[in-house]
């Protein structure tokens, strides 16, 4: 087995002040980063917690439990990440996304839904609201979830065959679950339902064929992702990823397909129809193929922790000003304003970069983010 290097610095705690800018930056709908990016994708990190352990994002043997989760006084309340969305809303953003660790284990998470889906953009639309979900608790609440106004989720599901599923889940839970809540959500009417599979050579990757096939011809889009270096803890090596471009090279040998159009500026996955028109996959090549160009993605963790990026060693937080007592145009104004500083494009630098030794600043961790 590979060496894993287990964190010594909890990068947590490696927060820059947010502070309000002495020039305001009125939120127009029209901010741009220093890269001229504009915002118009938010995630937001709910929990800290998950259910499962898969190993190339919470390894049982660093997430165990002894591992220091943020107690509920530091999570942001509903009430709050409302508060903070809606400044985001301001300026631009369209989309929300709630993730965490596993969404679904953050209580009452409908009655944020709610509160969410009130919000409208700066076009006086309706936001896309949406989830990605590991499905263990769907069957259970896609009812709940619908009603308070989610439009859509996406499902993680790493495998079809259940030894492979309960492998990468790493606490033995059974594939027939997800595929139940996968059904929930559909009757729910909380679709098209996209389906996330991570895909690691070696470990799943003779279940993309199967995975394919089942998936085809339903209306859900599978999307094959990129296995990548998020946080410090995974132990990630380049010759576990799987390029997409083999992905659907491996596809096409046996069900033929042909590029799509991209849907949106800013879409991180490359579409690929089947060229028998029977719906389509997606292939994520966070690795092989750097997307930064256009990335308009923000993400606030589940302490009000802004992150400029998935591969970020610092966060800003926007906590702190909530609960000091900054007014709605002040914090509207320190996002703006922090927004306007950006520059961040690790996946178009990584290969530049020296790999994450451990000595130097720490990556935060995708279950704290959020994916
Ligand atoms: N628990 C939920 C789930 O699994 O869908 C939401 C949070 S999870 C961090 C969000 C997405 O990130 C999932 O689709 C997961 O598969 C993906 N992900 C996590 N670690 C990853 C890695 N190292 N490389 C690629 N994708 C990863
Ligand atoms: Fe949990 Fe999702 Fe991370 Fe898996 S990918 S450990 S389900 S947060
Ligand atoms: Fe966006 Fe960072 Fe990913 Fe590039 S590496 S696409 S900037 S999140």
């Amino acid at each position: 087995m590979a060496e894993r290097v287990i964190p010594l610095v909890d990068q947590r705690a490696h927060t820059l002040a947010a502070t309000v800018p002495v020039q305001p930056v009125p939120a127009t709908g029209l901010l741009g980063d220093a890269l001229g990016r504009p915002l118009r994708d938010l995630r937001i990190s709910v929990t800290d917690r998950c259910n499962f352990r898969c190993s190339y994002c919470m390894p049982k043997e660093v997430f165990d439990k002894d591992y220091p989760y943020l107690p509920h006084a530091s999570l942001l309340t509903f009430e709050e990440i409302t508060r903070v969305a809606r400044q985001f809303v301001a300026h631009g953003v369209r989309k929300i996304r709630l993730t965490g660790g596993e969404p679904l284990l953050r209580k009452n998470i409908e009655v944020l839904m709610e509160q969410l889906a009130a919000l409208r953009t700066v076009d006086g639309a309706p936001l896309d609201i949406t989830l990605t979900t590991n499905g263990s608790l769907l069957a259970r609440k896609a009812s709940a979830l619908k009603a308070a106004g989610l439009q859509r989720v996406t499902v993680s599901l790493d495998g079809l065959d259940d030894a492979v599923f309960r492998g990468m889940n790493d606490v033995d839970f059974p594939v027939t679950d997800v595929l139940a809540g996968i059904d929930a959500a559909r009757a729910a009417g909380l679709g098209p339902v996209k389906i996330n599979m991570v895909v690691k050579r070696g470990t799943n990757d003779h279940e993309i064929l199967p995975m394919a096939r089942h998936f085809k011809g339903t209306g859900m889009v599978l999307r094959f992702i990129e296995y990548m270096d998020v946080g410090a803890t995974n132990g990630w090596r380049m010759d576990e990823v799987l390029p997409s471009a083999e992905v659907v090279q491996r596809i096409q040998a046996e069900l033929p397909l042909v590029p799509l159009e991209h849907n949106a500026p800013g879409e991180t996955a490359q579409r690929w129809g089947y060229a028998d028109g029977s719906g389509e996959i997606g292939v994520i090549s966070s690795v092989t193929q750097a997307f930064c160009g256009d990335c308009n993605r923000a993400r606030l963790s589940t302490e009000g922790q802004l992150y400029l990026c998935l591969f970020a060693t610092q966060g800003h937080d926007l906590r702190a000003l909530v609960r000091g007592g900054a007014s709605d145009a002040d914090l509207a104004s320190a996002i703006g304003h922090i927004w306007q500083g950006r520059s961040d494009r690790y996946s178009q630098l990584r290969s530049a970069l020296a790999p994450d030794t451990g000595t130097g600043a720490r990556r935060v961790e995708m279950s704290y983010i959020g994916g």
